[in-house]
Parts: structure tokens; sequence; C-alpha cells
């Protein structure tokens, strides 16, 4: 998917073992904190170390491996809950003026996430536990898995999105024609538009979704209201990754990112690593903490490929819709609009840049500028 205005690649979710490479729908959702994502991180070392998994399985008395790999993840993720919650529960209470009502929210809001994590990191590890528990090469088939995940995952994309709408703000013809007016331009049968999200939720993010003939512009709710001058750029950008074939390159190398990962960990578990935590097998569900670990660890090389591949895309966007339409001054208005309105950073540290998946706006301005001297001088950075 690519996108306008998404800040960092998003941490590994629970869910996320060396295998699903491919990205995530990805609004302006402000990058947790640093000390937030460091605490995190560090919930899941506490669960290898003191071998809590174990533990709670020798309380529980729990045999078989399905359920034990049930409540290894529910570890996990009411681990990881307790960490992110001196970071998340200031932030509710600063959101609203009652601090009763504001609890209550964070706490239904935290228990969604929490079981919404276990159903999803169970669904996701047990074919893959299945498969460690059968076959010492279970990273061939288990790629195979992820490759057909993420490939339903991009043609079904539009499709969800659609069932995401509000059906009560449909896309209004004029921006509809908008936006195929711009199509038009960049001789693209663009069809119908997609706006989605709730008024007001700070979602300034736009879209191309999909593959072949599923493939749409989708554009944000709060997006979808900026100066229409504003939106044609976005949506120029957006169809410079369309008409560039940007989904269908990405594809290829994502699949090969995703191979690479699993054989890196199937390698690297050969090694044993898992005697030093007192597990004798990668199959056991007590594994699970030190699997995400190590899948982080092993997935970090690859997502810094994937982000650089990223950001090269996201310049080759921006060009396209400077030369498309024009206007390298609304062009600029609609970065400057992208930070003040959608939090996108103006500037990321090194070790963030990494793996973001588009450069920070400062160097976006800064491109576009050198290009059009007219404009130096002008507002902004
Ligand atoms: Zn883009």
């Amino acid at each position: 998917m690519s996108t306008i205005s998404a800040g960092t690649a998003q941490p590994l979710p629970d869910t996320e073992l060396p295998g699903p490479t491919s990205r995530q729908p990805e609004g302006p959702r402000p990058t947790p904190p640093a000390a937030e994502s460091v605490a995190t991180g560090l919930a899941l070392v506490i669960c290898v170390v003191a071998r809590l998994p174990h533990r709670m399985l020798d309380v529980t008395g729990i045999a078989s491996w399905g359920f034990a790999l049930l409540v290894a993840v529910s570890v996990v993720s009411g681990a990881r809950a307790l960490a992110r919650a001196p970071f998340t529960l200031p932030r509710s209470l600063r959101a609203g003026p009652n601090p009763a009502r504001a609890l209550r929210r964070w706490a239904a809001e935290e228990l969604r996430t929490v079981a919404l994590t276990i159903v999803a990191g169970t669904m996701v590890t047990l074919p893959l536990y299945a498969l460690i528990r059968a076959t010492p090469v279970w990273w061939l088939p288990a790629w195979l898995m992820f490759a057909a995940l993420t490939v339903v995952w991009q043609v079904a994309l539009p499709v969800l999105m659609r069932l995401r709408a509000n059906p009560s703000t449909p896309t209004p013809p004029s921006l509809a024609a908008r936006v195929q007016a711009v199509g038009a331009k960049a001789r693209l049968d663009v069809g119908d538009v997609i706006v989605t999200g709730k008024p007001g939720a700070r979602c300034g993010n736009a879209y191309v979704v999909g593959l072949g003939r599923t493939r749409r512009v989708v554009l944000e709710h709060d997006l979808a209201a900026w100066p229409p001058d504003l939106v044609d750029q976005v949506v120029a950008h957006e169809l410079g990754h369309w008409r560039l074939g940007h989904a269908g390159r990405r594809l290829p190398l994502t699949l090969l990112a995703e191979l690479v990962a699993l054989a890196a960990a199937a390698a690297a578990l050969s090694f044993s690593p898992l005697d030093a935590v007192g597990i004798a097998a990668a199959g056991d569900p007590r594994s699970y903490p030190f699997l995400l670990l190590l899948g982080a660890l092993v997935a970090l090389p690859v997502r810094c490929v994937l982000a650089w591949r990223d950001r090269a895309q996201e310049r080759a966007a921006d060009r396209f819709a400077l030369d498309l339409l024009d206007r390298p001054g609304d062009f600029d208005a609609m970065l400057q609009r992208a930070a003040d309105d959608s939090g996108v950073p103006r500037s990321l540290p090194w070790w963030r840049l990494l793996t973001a998946s588009h450069p920070p706006i400062d160097e976006r301005v800064a491109a576009c500028r050198r290009g059009r001297p007219a404009l130096q001088g002008t507002k902004g950075t």
C-alpha cells in the first residue's frame, strides 16, 4: 500500500513473527514515544528471562500444545499491556476533562487491544507452531503461508476499506470528479473513490490500495475536507505510485524479504539458542516470547531494506505529482498541511529514519524547492 504521509513503520506487533513484513494500514497514528517502545520490548525480555510462560503453564497444568500456546500469547500480551500503561493512561487522562470517564475508556481500549492481540496472535502462530513441530524445513511452508496472506491482504484491502467507510458520509460527487480529473491527466481510470475514517479523528492520510482491477484511491475523512487544490496534490502523489507500478514492484521484494527473514530465523534456531532459556525445542509454546524477540532481531535488517525502497518510491511519487500538476506552491502547501494537521514528522532521528516508510516532511519540502527555485523563501521549514 502506498500512502501520502505515513510516519515511521510501526514496531512489530505481538502477532508478527519473522514472516509478514507487508505493511499494515498506516494512518498518521503517532509513533509511540521511544520510551514506550523500549518498555514494551523490555516486557518481552522479562517474559523470556523470568520464564513467565513456564510458570503460568506449571500453575495451569495444561498439556495440550495448542492451549499452551494460547496461554503463552496471553502472558506476553498482558505483560506488554502492563508495560504500556504508564504511557497510555496519562495520555488518556490528558485527553478528556472527566478523569473517571477517561479511565473507563482507557481500560476498555486496553482490554480490547489485549483481547484482539491474543486472538490474532494465536491464529497466526498456531499454524506456524504446527509447522515447526512437523518438519525441520518449516520455514519454507511457513513462507508460502505468509506469502499467500500478503497477496490476499493486498487484493482484499479495498473491500475492507469500503466496509470501514462511513455509510453516512458517502464520497461527495464533486470530490470523486476532481480525483477522476487528476486521474485523466495521469492517463488512469481511477474508478470510484473511497472516503474512510471518522470526522475529527485526526485522520489525514491517503492511499492507493489493492492490486490490478481492485486498485482504488482512498482518502481519509479529514484529508478529503482539505482545500481542493491541496487534495489534488495528494491525489497526484498517490496516482504517481499507481502509474509507476510501485505496488507491483514492491510485492516481489516483500515476498523475498519474508523468505529471507524466515530462513534467517530457522538458521538462528539451528544453533539451539533456546537451551539457554530452558526450552527443549522451538515447537514448545513456551518459546513464544523468545521467538518474538528473535523475529524482531532478524526482521530488523529486512525492515530497513524495505523502508529504504519505500522512501525511494515516495520521492518518485513526489516528483511525479510535481511534474503532473506543475503547481509546486500547492505541493509545498500540501506538505506543510500534512505536518501541521496530520502530525506527520518534519524530521526524524537517524535511528527512526532507518525504518521510516516516508522521508520526513523537511526533506520532501527541500526536494520540492530544489527543483523550483521560485519557491525559495516561502512559508515553511
Ligand atoms: Zn506515497
